[in-house]
């Protein structure tokens, strides 16, 4: 099949577009390189450097690579980033995912892959965690609204131009090639610091809590994306609460840093607790999350200090 990958030169979508090529697929991939890497791009993807706000742009690359599906990672995900300055985020996650519905049409496309949130989008709740795709959709930040606003804006273009959708609500991904230098990526961020023997800071009491999915599990559900589930959209996680300090002593353990982490007041707009419950995902895809912390922790690490995370 012949798939365009937006995003293929950052952290998930780059492991997305591998499994890709490894399954004998053809891939495009379309990346400005804001916060993503040329060097994680597979070299035998075919590799555009373009903006998904750039609709003309975008054009020439349909007419000339004919997608059957987009998976559409590109973004913009930096939480504080669009509570200073929500413009970029709102113009790159929805005019720009726009821009792609509109070529999708044009270009007769089968179906349109969707990264979207389930920490940010559903908001701080109170929720019992896991909390299932019909809680009440309520973001606590511009970067959730823009994924929203995206994930309806995907409803209308497939339902007008005739092709299916997937949108998955991603849980807290972690794995290697997760930037150290972003302000979500705990484990690659607390990994980088212990490895230079240097505290983390942990932002509130430790006590916050994520849903952690290791990036292997993200990439199963972008690949059996391809033929199942039609129109509907899906939470990707573990189900499972985690605490920052867990994080914090799950990494210091396979780095064996002794240290302590330092306290910061939460960041604005940061969820408290979160956790998604999966079942249909499951039950639509016939995905379940496969990689236990512990483990993906350790690999994680061990790719970071091989040098090669
Ligand atoms: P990332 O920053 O590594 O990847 C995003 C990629 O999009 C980068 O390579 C960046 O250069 C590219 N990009 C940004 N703006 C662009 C633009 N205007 N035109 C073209 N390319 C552009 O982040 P990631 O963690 O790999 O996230 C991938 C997707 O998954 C995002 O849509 C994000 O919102 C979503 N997501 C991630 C997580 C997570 O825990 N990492 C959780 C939920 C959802």
């Amino acid at each position: 099949m012949n798939i365009l990958v937006t995003g293929g030169a950052g952290f998930i979508a780059s492991h997305i577009v591998d499994a890709y090529i490894k399954k004998g697929h053809k891939v495009t991939v379309i990346d400005n390189l804001a916060t993503g890497f040329r060097k994680n791009v597979n070299k035998e993807a075919k590799f555009y450097k373009a903006d998904i706000r750039d609709l003309e742009a975008l054009r020439k690359i349909f007419k000339k690579e004919q997608p059957r599906i987009i998976n559409h990672h590109a973004a913009i995900a930096v939480v504080t980033e669009s509570i200073k300055n929500p413009i970029p985020t709102l113009e790159v996650n929805v005019l720009g995912t726009t821009n792609l519905l509109l070529l999708g049409g044009e270009y007769n496309i089968k179906k349109f892959i969707f990264a979207s949130t389930g920490g940010a989008i559903y908001g701080t709740g109170p929720f019992n965690a896991p909390v299932p795709e019909t809680t009440k959709t309520n973001p606590s930040s511009p970067y959730g609204l823009s994924k929203l606003l995206a994930e309806k804006t995907i409803k209308y273009y497939a339902n007008n131009n005739n092709f299916d959708y997937l949108i998955f609500r991603y849980a807290n991904v972690y794995g290697p090639r997760q930037n150290p230098k972003g302000e979500a990526g705990v484990v690659a961020i607390f990994g980088a610091l212990m490895k230079k023997n240097v505290s983390p800071t942990i932002f509130g009491d430790g006590k916050k809590t994520r849903d952690y999915v290791y990036v292997e599990d993200i990439v199963r559900a972008n690949t059996l994306a391809l033929a199942k589930g039609k129109d509907t959209t899906i939470n990707i996680g573990c189900g499972e609460e985690t605490e920052d300090q867990k994080i914090f002593n799950t990494v210091a353990k396979a780095t064996k840093f002794k240290g302590i982490p330092s306290y910061l007041p939460h960041r604005n707009g940061e969820v408290l607790r979160i956790a998604l419950d999966a079942k249909k995902a499951n039950n639509t895809i016939g995905w379940k999350p496969t990689v236990k912390l512990q483990n993906g922790i350790t690999k994680t690490i061990q790719l970071l200090y091989a040098g090669s995370a």
